[in-house]
């Protein structure tokens, strides 16, 4: 299903032009238009789901693969050095567009690309609380 108000919808399905490394029946990857790095690019389903939680299981098999693919290709054509493969669920997460997407970032020795997160050291009682509540839930 699309969304009519979503872009990423619109630009999946050709219907915004888009600068496309890749297409098929349920995917598009285009270049990032806020890029971290040379070459960063995003994976986009054809069909509209907000985020990892609502994206069918046959789709999320496939766009792992589909990031593989991809990276190998984008490691041979730009000559980087490592990728980040990043996807953002949710606002607090960094997610800005609700329309699921993996990000593709090249990233080459020296850049400047600067992502990452700030460590901090695992506690025994977070261990402890997270592996009870985990069990909980199964
Ligand atoms: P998020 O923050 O949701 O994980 O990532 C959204 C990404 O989409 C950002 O990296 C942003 O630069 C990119 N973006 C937003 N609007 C457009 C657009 O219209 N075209 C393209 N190619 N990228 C977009
Ligand atoms: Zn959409």
């Amino acid at each position: 299903m699309k969304k009519d108000d979503c872009i990423f919808c619109k630009i999946a399905n050709g219907e915004i032009p888009s600068a496309t490394l890749y297409e098929d029946e349920r995917f598009r990857v285009i270049l990032d238009l806020g890029p971290a790095s040379k070459g960063h690019a995003l994976i986009l389903p054809k069909e509209h789901y907000p985020n990892l939680y609502e994206l069918p299981d046959e789709l999320a098999e496939k766009v792992i693969l589909l990031a593989k693919k991809m990276i190998v290709k984008m490691t041979k054509a730009l000559d980087c050095d490592g990728f980040n493969v990043v996807q953002n669920n949710g606002a607090p997460a960094g997610q800005t567009v609700f329309h699921f997407h993996m990000h593709l970032i090249p990233r080459y020795e020296n850049d400047d690309a600067g992502f990452g997160w700030n460590t901090g050291e695992l506690s025994e009682a977070d261990k402890e609380d997270i592996l009870a509540k985990m069990r909980e839930i199964d």
